[in-house]
């Protein structure tokens, strides 16, 4: 196995040996920061519920889960959770309620117990008793009195955050009453929701703020860490050939990220609906494939920066189209498009190229599906791509959201070296942008100072010890 293919197996097997970002992390913590204490964690926990609240892909719970783990094996006595389902518009809404989140957790702790804090009590005669009746009190004394006597080994779970309309306008009261919820006070504040890093809420930016002006630590978790270091450090540090692969609908939307990547890789494979702004501006027919005309000129000034700068751009070369967009259009498949058509799919002869070209790359970011991919007539070349990452030994980083759910539908999943859980938080990083939640934690080399310091302390300690016992023995003889 290739060294890269060695660092993306043996990240996922042991998370210690991921390379530390310059942002501090749970592992930069001292023993006292844990032991016996009661530590407040951040995680974003707004996974795909059904009406009935099945959860249909608990990745964003099972991946926090080597964060809970390392926190209680270091020594930690609670850990209390706070996150965000659905949008809810700042009220309580049942549907929107973390329960059904605790239940899923606690099937990932067997070892550990999972308390839900509820602000409404439903019985099973189907009455419902309100708790809480608002947010505000819910934080100052349901949580509180609750958290009063924190037991070992618990985990506790806070309700939906954005039930209280402070929550998404940052407020700083609101931050004060998150951070006040465990009388005996947390030990560390910890943000693994790598998915809401994009955005600054209460929650994850203005309770940096309160920690920080209490001397207590503000760190990432685990998975904050693993993925810095599949986006960021690899955009810096990527094993060379190294290739995007950007698709989707529209060029507007990943713009910005197209627009950085154009100075970090070695080829740009564009596939999707926004392949036709490209195709058009090339001067090609597309037909009635998706375009958009006001990006015409800067889709020419990107191909324009490729060529100056020597990388490639792949563009479709043919196309799997339909009269409609629906899945039982009549479908043909061309290399030039004909007036009346939609190019739905990259077609079998550009599935050669680009998978030819993967075989050439040692890393590959990919954002976006190369077409319709939802109607199954026009998802092989989403397929595809994915079967040609699997079948390579490149580092492979799937950027979240409706990339990560083609891959999964692709039935190639297991093969990828790594699966983002964030969306706009993976699109942001590409796009070269600071995300304000990971910008607010503690710099590393606060710790590595502090941790030089111990060091050198202790290490002038032993040399004191070994003079005066060598003084001893001199006396002694
Ligand atoms: P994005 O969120 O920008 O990654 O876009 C994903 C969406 O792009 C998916 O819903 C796809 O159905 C859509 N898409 C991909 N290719 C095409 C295409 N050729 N024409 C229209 N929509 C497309």
């Amino acid at each position: 196995m290739e060294f890269h293919k060695k660092i993306a197996a043996g990240a996922k097997e042991n998370i210690e040996t991921i390379e530390p970002n310059n942002k501090a992390s749970i592992l930069d913590l001292k023993k006292e920061h844990f032991e016996d204490q009661v530590l407040l964690a951040k995680f974003d926990y707004n996974v795909p519920l059904t009406k009935d609240k099945e959860i249909t892909d608990p990745r964003r719970i099972t991946e926090t889960i080597p964060t809970i783990n390392y926190s209680f094996e270091q020594g930690a006595r609670s850990i209390v959770i706070m996150s965000h389902l659905g949008r809810p518009k700042g009220k309580y809404s049942e549907k929107d309620s973390l329960e059904p989140i605790a239940k899923e957790l606690q099937k990932h702790l067997p070892n550990k117990k999972v308390v839900f804090i509820p602000m409404v009590e439903h019985h099973e005669d189907g009455m419902s008793l309100s708790i809480s009746p608002d947010y505000q009190t819910y934080l100052k004394h349901t949580v509180p009195s609750l958290l009063k006597n924190p037991q070992k080994d618990t985990v506790y779970i806070i309700e939906n955050v954005r039930f209280d309309a402070r929550e998404e306008k940052n407020s700083s009261e609101i931050a004060l009453e998150m951070a006040k919820t465990c009388p005996q006070g947390y030990a560390a504040y910890i943000n693994d929701a790598f998915s809401a890093a994009h955005r600054g809420h209460a929650s994850n930016f203005a309770i940096t703020d309160v920690f920080k002006a209490e001397g207590l630590p503000v760190v990432s978790g685990l998975l904050i860490n693993k993925e810095l270091y599949y986006s960021s450090s690899i955009l810096k540090t990527a094993p060379r050939r190294f290739g995007a692969i950007i698709g989707g609908a529209k060029v507007s939307s990943k713009l910005d990220a197209l627009t950085n990547i154009i100075d970090k890789v070695d080829v740009l494979i564009i596939g999707g609906g926004m392949a036709y702004t490209f195709l058009k501006a090339r001067g090609e027919n597309i037909g009635k494939s998706l375009v958009e005309e006001n990006l015409l000129e800067t889709a020419k000034e990107i191909m324009r920066k490729a060529e100056e700068k020597e990388v490639d751009i792949l563009l479709p070369i043919d196309n799997v189209c339909g009269l409609e967009f629906s899945n039982d259009t009549e479908i043909s498949v061309v290399e030039q498009i004909p007036d009346k058509m939609i190019g739905l799919d990259i077609g079998p002869k550009t599935i050669e190229l680009y998978s030819n070209e993967i075989k050439e790359l040692k890393t590959v970011i990919w954002n976006g599906p190369m077409g319709a991919f939802e109607m199954p007539n026009f998802a092989a070349g989403t397929n595809a791509i994915a079967k040609a990452l699997a079948d390579s030994d490149c580092l492979s980083v799937v950027g979240g959201g409706d990339s990560a759910s083609a891959v999964e539908q692709s039935g190639h999943v297991d093969k990828i070296s790594y699966i983002s859980t964030g969306g706009g938080a993976f699109l942001e990083i590409l796009e070269g942008k600071k995300l304000d939640a990971i910008e607010a934690l503690d710099d590393r080399s606060k710790y590595q100072q502090e941790k030089n310091n111990s060091q050198q302390d202790e290490q002038e300690e032993k040399e004191q010890e070994e003079s005066s016992e060598s003084e001893d023995k001199k006396e002694e003889k």
